[in-house]
């Protein structure tokens, strides 16, 4: 399918391949001498300051690089010379904007190996995700690529009296504040940095916390893909660097994905600000369900309820958390389920036949583990992945689990990780269990199997959701083909990825001329 004008989306790499296999295993070997920096970087100058060492969530004795964190004074610098620098990339061609975004999706792809050693140690994810992650990163280079020529280039002729001419013209809206989480530490950082700069924004970039040396490397090769040093700014740091860009003067929009929780914090002091009304973006989390009546092929089934959740240690906002299953195929069900999870590989992502790897950090691992502390007294148990003890010793490591529950009521908040819960809905309660399911409040995906059209159609009409997958895992949208992003709690909306997406990053203004 195409992202690109004629372009197809990135090419897959063949994980079986001895050759494919080698050449991965090698960048990983050559990244462990290489010892990174993630520094501030304000109009193309790496920041001095104190560093703190950058550890692999797979084995703390793996020390990656160092990071600096951007001080106020780098935050305001950065904001500044942004700020300063927009007009003129405003004022350049659309055509000029793409094709340096074109030039990076071509670099990031020739860099796809050593992108993809570092991803495995800093983000602690499988070589397969990260494989996946930097072609993600390509596509939406190329894709908002295309779409700022398409939208950008030229102003929309609009109908009007004779004697009248209207136009409309899209510009960006000043300096953007990108915030990026760490699942996808290149993906989705590059993905908001490159719609907004296609817009014709600034940017102001922060990585998240726990990933910043993936986006040092991913800001760099932006640079070199001829992205003016003053048109973007990298600021590595905690949530207090976010907060003072967010609050900054010069902050015309923010682009986020994370938490509902931290969407709140934003939306909250955008708020609060004086000056001009400032939008955000916001892609946040899901209690994302998958519904199966009795007419789902369980085979099937299972395969795709493991993928979805288990898959990157469930550490996507697109995870499944609750499995929905009708009564009358439920114990086959989880009995397969059982057996599929036994053949979980959870290992060094490292190692090419991991499946699953470590947590992003003891934090998280503390929080699933309390919350499977408390369902061990409230929920039966249906199975918990043996975790390898060398490993557990290392780093942030927690054993997939799967437990069977009252009803998604249950659940108070989102669990992020390698947790599945199961909920069993007799025949004749379809309608409860939406309302249940509704009633959460989030909206990103949801799954359904089943061959029943009108039961489909059903839940689909009855659902408010970003990304629905019928008969088929529900993970992994693909640029230009499942815009993502969803809805209520789970965001704002506009969908990564898709064709409306730039134009949130848009301002529009009307001109009437009278002739
Ligand atoms: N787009 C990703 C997917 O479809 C999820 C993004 C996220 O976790 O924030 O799996």
């Amino acid at each position: 399918r195409a992202a690109g004008d004629d372009r197809p989306n990135s090419e897959g790499r063949d994980m079986f391949d001895q050759p494919t296999i080698a050449d991965f295993g090698t960048a990983i070997a050559d990244s462990r001498r290489i010892t990174y920096l993630a520094a501030p970087i304000v109009d193309g100058s790496p920041v001095d300051g104190a560093a703190r060492p950058v550890r692999s969530p797979a084995d703390g004795r793996d020390l990656i690089g160092n990071c600096v964190e951007a001080t106020p004074a780098d935050c305001a610098r950065a904001m500044d010379s942004a700020a300063r620098a927009f007009r003129r990339w405003d004022r350049t061609p659309a055509s000029t904007r793409a094709a340096a975004l074109d030039r990076a999706g071509r670099l990031l792809q020739d860099r796809m190996s050593e992108l993809v050693a570092l991803i495995v140690r800093e983000g602690g994810r499988t070589q397969g995700d990260a494989v996946s992650e930097v072609r993600e990163a390509i596509d939406f280079c190329h894709y908002y690529a295309k779409e700022a020529r398409a939208r950008f280039g030229a102003p929309i002729e609009l109908p009007g009296p004779t004697g009248e001419r209207n136009s409309l013209h899209l510009h960006g809206r000043g300096v953007f504040v990108c915030i990026s989480p760490w699942n996808f530490p290149l993906a989705i950082f590059v993905g908001q940095i490159a719609a907004a700069l296609a817009a014709g924004n600034s940017v102001v970039a922060k990585p998240a916390e726990q990933t910043p040396l993936v986006g040092a490397a991913a800001v760099r090769l932006l640079h070199e893909a001829g992205i003016p040093f003053d048109v973007l700014h990298f600021v590595p740091g905690d949530g207090r660097v976010g907060a003072a860009l967010v609050e900054h003067r010069h902050c015309a929009g923010v682009a986020f994905t994370g938490s509902t929780e931290v969407a709140r914090i934003i939306a909250r002091t955008l708020a609060g600000k004086d000056g001009p009304i400032v939008p955000l973006i916001a892609e946040t989390g899901g209690q994302n369900a998958l519904i199966a009546d009795s007419s789902a092929l369980p085979e099937q089934l299972v395969r795709d309820v493991v993928a979805s959740a288990f898959n990157s240690a469930g550490q996507r906002c697109s995870a499944l958390r609750v499995l929905c299953v009708q009564a009358d195929i439920a114990d086959k069900v989880i009995e397969m389920l059982k057996g599929a999870m036994q053949e979980l590989v959870i290992g060094d992502p490292a190692d090419i036949t991991t499946d699953v790897g470590p947590v992003i950090d003891h934090d998280a691992r503390a929080v699933l583990e309390a919350h499977c502390r408390k369902l061990d007294g409230e929920a039966r148990e249906i199975f918990r992945c043996a975790l390898p003890e060398a490993l557990a010793a290392q780093g942030s490591w927690f054993a997939p689990a799967a437990y069977e529950i009252a009803g998604i009521e249950v659940l108070e908040r989102e669990v992020f990780g390698p947790v599945l819960h199961v909920v069993r809905w007799p025949a004749d309660r379809l309608d409860e269990l939406c309302d249940a399911i509704a009633a959460t409040g989030y909206g990103l995906t949801l799954g359904i199997h089943s061959r029943i059209d009108e039961t489909v159609a059903a839940i689909t009409e009855r659902l408010q959701v970003g990304n629905t997958y019928v008969n088929r895992n529900m993970i992994g949208a693909v640029v230009g083909v499942q815009p993502f992003g969803g809805e209520g709690l789970s965001g704002t909306g506009p969908k990564a990825g898709g064709p409306h997406y730039l134009l949130r990053f848009a301002a529009e203004r009307t001109i009437s001329i009278d002739t």
